[in-house]
């Protein structure tokens, strides 16, 4: 009994012993590893029955750690599949991603969000305040409501499309989509969408498929806010016939043939210049450059590709040009409107010169603008003063002795000014047309002249009176009824009544101004081509054109006396018109010696200072003296009174 109590610990300590060893090795599975078995040289059956069950275990946790580690794979495989395929769809559709949690009033914005406001593409995480910050002012309370309305659940969903500033400044257009998600109480936790940029299918012209007007102020906005700002010019030139494209071709082939000549503008432009349609068949581009001779390079190739006919139809179509340029300033702030405003005010300029003119924005510009202003003031005043005035220059015939007509030159009185000649607001008056309302006026001036007993008493019973048609008013479908009306209100015969128009007014649209012409020359009207000479002369005008007579414009005329070779052009323009037997009236003529050419080339109709300047029909009846007409031996006369 006692040796066996004396054995007693010594089996405990050697039980105890193998159950630590057990109990040491599977420390290892505290550790998290699980690739190891237990193992025991005890003899005793609980012992090694303790050992085993441990590893039954091991096993079943080894094999339920594989299948989650299969799991686990499986789902990130699908979680970078569905990943990838949603980053595929949201790149192709350029799409950013957003979510707002409501509760902390954060929002979370993809790389791609980050990317399209021009800032690194990376996540970023801000208070919502901070987005809704860069919406433009006039769109972000339209905004704030879509959130709300549908956080409240007052809408199935946010839509709403709105401006925002990138980060250099400029303004884009974005489609902001968002859902809500909301718990099993119907409270929203957060709301998530995408976000994308629309500002180019917004942005686009219709007709030429062109981006357009606001496409070019987002553009504008954006160089103009870059840092550092690059040399900058915005260049905008203005087709001036284009009406002449879609005449008698349908219109598909017209708006074909446009965008055809569209496509090849954009060919000659360097690939970076994104040419934009506005209104009115201009175009305009921002140009990276600020030096003439540089803007020169660019330009000269688009207009010498507008200066080529186009083919529609297998006809073939010349459209003339205008073009405008406005440089900014590098030292100076610049604002887009002010820029835009110098583009404008140059192409205005341009379109006031020979077609194919281009005209850049100077300070000069700048006056001449003020001075507009300032005429529009002065003939608006005018108008509501009855203060037009008509004065009249005669066509002598200088064979007949006789006066031909009588040219209705337009005056102002100006209280300021007095006595305002047509050069200091005639183009005004065509660009605001102002013009229409003033011609009335003088309409109701000149055609009593005809009437006027004085006037038959001095010059006779036969005399036109001729009146100046600005080129808006050539393009005015009810001008003929007007001066018909304005005739049958004065009792006189229109066939004593003739109309100036110059090239530039036909040249716009040719077949149109054409038709007008005939329909006039139809009811009896007299049709003088205005300024012939001056400018880009057609000839083919001179054939085609339903005229009766030209007027040859006073800078053919000019110093023609010393200027040998002017000679030969003035005597050449002459015998044309002569030869294709419209009347020929010679302008500006000052000088005898000059009346003396004219004379020798057939001329009989003279204007010109050398026998009045213009003046008012009573100075006319009491002074104006016709010279004595040319008897024939006469070669010419020996004097002409003045
Ligand atoms: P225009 O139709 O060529 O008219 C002739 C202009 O030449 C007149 O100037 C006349 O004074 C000027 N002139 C005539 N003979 C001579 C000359 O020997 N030497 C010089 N240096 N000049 C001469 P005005 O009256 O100042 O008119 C200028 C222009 O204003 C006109 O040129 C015409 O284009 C426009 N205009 C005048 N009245 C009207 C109008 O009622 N309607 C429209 N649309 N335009 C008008
Ligand atoms: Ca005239
Ligand atoms: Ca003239």
């Amino acid at each position: 009994m006692s040796a066996s109590s004396e054995q007693e610990p010594q089996w405990r300590d050697v039980l105890v012993a193998q159950i630590d060893a057990i109990g040491n090795q599977l420390c290892q599975a505290v550790d998290g590893t699980f690739d190891f078995y237990v193992h025991t040289d005890s003899d005793e059956i609980a012992i090694q029955k303790l050992a085993q069950l441990n590893n039954f275990t091991l096993d079943a946790v080894r094999r339920t750690i594989g299948e989650l580690e299969q799991t686990r794979r499986e789902l990130e495989m699908r979680v970078e599949e569905r990943t990838q395929r949603l980053n595929l769809i949201l790149s192709a559709t350029n799409d950013g991603v957003w979510e707002w949690e409501i509760d902390s009033g954060y929002v979370t914005l993809s790389p791609r969000w980050a990317r399209m406001l021009g800032q690194d593409a990376v996540e970023i995480r801000q208070p919502l305040e901070s987005w809704l910050a860069l919406i433009h002012p006039s769109d972000r309370s339209a905004v704030e409501r879509a959130f709300y309305r549908h956080l409240d659940g007052l809408s199935d969903a946010v839509d709403i499309e709105y401006r925002l500033r990138n980060s250099r400044g400029a303004w884009r257009m974005m489609l902001c989509r968002g859902l809500c998600q909301r718990d099993d109480q119907g409270r929203a936790l957060r709301m998530a969408g995408t976000l994308s940029d629309t500002t180019e299918q917004r942005l686009t012209d219709p007709l030429t498929g062109l981006p357009n007007g606001a496409y070019l102020e987002l553009l504008m906005q954006e160089r103009l806010h870059a840092l550092p700002r690059p040399p900058l010019s915005l260049v905008k030139f203005q087709l001036l016939n284009v009406a002449q494209l879609f005449d008698g071709v349908s219109v598909e082939h017209a708006i074909a043939a446009l965008r055809d000549l569209v496509q090849r503008l954009r060919r000659r432009l360097p690939a970076r210049v994104a040419l934009t349609a506005l209104p009115e068949h201009t175009f305009a581009m921002v140009l990276e450059l600020d030096a003439v001779a540089e803007l020169d390079r660019v330009l000269e190739p688009v207009e010498a590709l507008l200066a080529e006919p186009v083919e529609i139809e297998s006809r073939l179509v010349w459209l003339s040009h205008v073009s405008g340029v406005a440089i900014v300033d590098l030292h100076e702030a610049a604002s887009a409107d002010e820029w835009r405003r110098q583009a404008r005010l140059a192409l205005a300029s341009a379109r006031q010169s020979d077609v194919g003119t281009r005209c850049y924005y100077s300070e000069s510009l700048r006056q001449w603008e003020q001075h507009q202003g300032r005429a529009e003031q002065m003939i608006r005043g005018a108008l509501a003063n009855r203060g037009v005035r008509c004065f009249l220059q005669p066509i002598v015939d200088i064979v007949a002795g006789t006066a031909r007509g009588f040219e209705a030159l337009m005056r102002l009185e100006d209280p300021v000014e007095g006595l305002v000649n047509p050069g200091a607001f005639v183009e005004v008056a065509e660009r605001t047309g102002l013009i229409a309302p003033l011609w009335e006026m003088l309409m109701d001036q000149a055609l009593p002249v005809l009437k006027d007993p004085g006037m038959r008493e001095r010059f006779g019973e036969t005399f036109l009176i001729s009146i100046n048609l600005s080129p808006r008013q050539l393009m005015d479908p009810g001008l003929l009824e007007l001066m018909l009306a304005a005739c049958a209100r004065h009792g006189v015969a229109q066939s004593r009544l003739q109309v100036e128009v110059t090239e530039s007014a036909v040249l716009s649209d040719p077949v149109r101004a054409s038709r007008m012409l005939e329909r006039m020359r139809e009811a009896g009207i007299q049709v003088a081509m205005d300024d012939f000479g001056s400018g880009y002369s057609s000839l083919a005008q001179l054939t085609s054109l339903p005229l009766d007579t030209v007027k040859i414009d006073r800078s053919l005329v000019f110093d023609v006396n010393t200027l040998p070779r002017k000679q030969h052009v003035l005597a050449a323009v002459v015998a044309l018109c002569q030869r294709l037997e419209h009347g020929v009236v010679v302008e500006g003529v000052e000088d005898w010696e000059t009346v003396t050419l004219l004379r020798q080339w057939g001329v009989r109709d003279i204007q010109g200072f050398f026998y009045a300047r213009p003046m008012p029909m009573a100075q006319l009846i009491k002074q104006f003296e016709l010279p004595l007409p040319l008897v024939p031996s006469d070669d010419p006369p020996a004097v002409a009174t003045r």
